[in-house]
């Protein structure tokens, strides 16, 4: 279960690539707000490095971008937009004077990028990605064997010498490092040793608690919120659905069950808004993407989105974007 559950993050990475270079990405607020100059050149040379490394997920992502469905792009869209909104939001909060500090911990990294941007763009930040060891060091390996991710994240030492594969990053601002994140053993003296129990805390999980099992996940987020003084935790996931008529979530669960043997244990289980936000501590905002599609663009956002790709199946986006939320959380202890 374990290699099925880490092939996702080829699916989330060659989405992205998707968003991208059909122009959904970056959106016209992510660049009022943050640094996003670079966005496409830095996911381009992660692709760039992909192709050199492994066939196999290169035509993923090639075969991604050439089916994609505009549905598919605009979910990526909302999913990244949103959380990087959240995000930036709650950095520029908290790090109102030059001296302040705060850390990301991303739970579940896979091959995500966010890093680049948003240490470039809010020098306050210390940045840590985790992931299971075969993710880390695919995405670690790239890092340190690029010139450009090389200096971006200062990133010191020889180049490596390929085909060696090395297990981890780790630079005064950011560490990317293995870990089983359910497992409290691993976890505990990572974050003991890498961050900062009395300094503000934001933790992403994107797409990562659908995939553990309910206990796993609530110890998780209870060993996380109990460590730090101050936190926000964002978290993004597809719900079920409650309603007696909705079978979004269980044709969910069959398609990736018949698929490729991949399960989502909590699928059903938080199945609502409601649902989903009370598994964490602390006071909860939640709110779906249909709901964030809706109210949280401008109108000019919208259209600018309509002229990418022929939509014309508005209904199917409101049922799928319904069972897709973004929950934070801030905590204090
Ligand atoms: N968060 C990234 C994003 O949205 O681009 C990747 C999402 S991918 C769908 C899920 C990721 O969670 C995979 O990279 C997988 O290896 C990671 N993951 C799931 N369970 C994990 C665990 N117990 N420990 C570490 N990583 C885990």
């Amino acid at each position: 279960m374990e290699r099925v559950i880490q092939e996702t993050d080829n699916d989330a990475f060659s989405c992205k690539i998707s968003a991208i270079t059909k122009r959904y990405l970056p959106s016209s607020e992510q660049k009022k707000i943050g640094n996003y100059e670079h966005y496409e050149d830095i996911h381009l040379e992660f692709c760039k490095e992909i192709k050199s490394r492994s066939r196999r997920k290169y035509a993923n992502i090639t075969k991604a971008c050439r089916h994609s469905l505009p549905v598919m792009n605009y979910g990526t869209y909302l999913r990244t937009v949103s959380i990087d909104l959240k995000l930036t939001q709650w950095l520029k909060n908290n790090l109102e004077n030059p001296a302040d500090k705060v850390q990301v911990i991303n739970l579940g990294c896979g091959s995500d990028l966010r890093m680049m941007t948003f240490l470039a763009s809010f020098p306050g930040v210390q940045w840590l990605d985790l992931d299971y060891k075969d993710v880390v060091t695919f995405k670690s390996t790239i890092l340190r064997s690029n010139a450009k991710f090389r200096a971006s994240l200062q990133i010191e030492g020889d180049l490596p010498e390929e085909p060696s594969s090395i297990e981890n990053v780790i630079t005064d601002r950011y560490q990317l490092l293995p870990c089983n994140v359910t497992d409290d053993e691993q976890l505990i003296p990572i974050l003991k040793k890498y961050t900062d129990f009395s300094v503000p805390a934001v933790i992403l999980t994107e797409c990562v608690l659908c995939y553990l099992h309910e206990s796993k996940a609530s110890q998780l987020i209870s060993t996380v919120t109990g460590l730090y003084k101050q936190g926000y935790w964002i978290s993004y996931d597809p719900i079920g659905g409650s309603q007696t008529n909705d079978r979004f979530g269980s044709i969910m669960q069959d398609n990736l069950m018949e698929s490729r043997q991949l399960s989502m244990p909590t699928l059903m289980v938080f199945n609502s808004e409601d649902k989903y936000k009370e598994r964490f501590p602390g006071k909860s905002e939640i709110q779906t993407m249909w709901d964030y599609y809706q109210n949280h663009l401008e109108d000019s956002e919208r259209q600018r989105l309509k002229t990418l790709q022929f939509l014309d199946e508005i209904e199917e986006l409101q049922v799928i974007f319904s069972h897709y939320v973004i929950c934070t959380t801030n905590w204090r202890i």
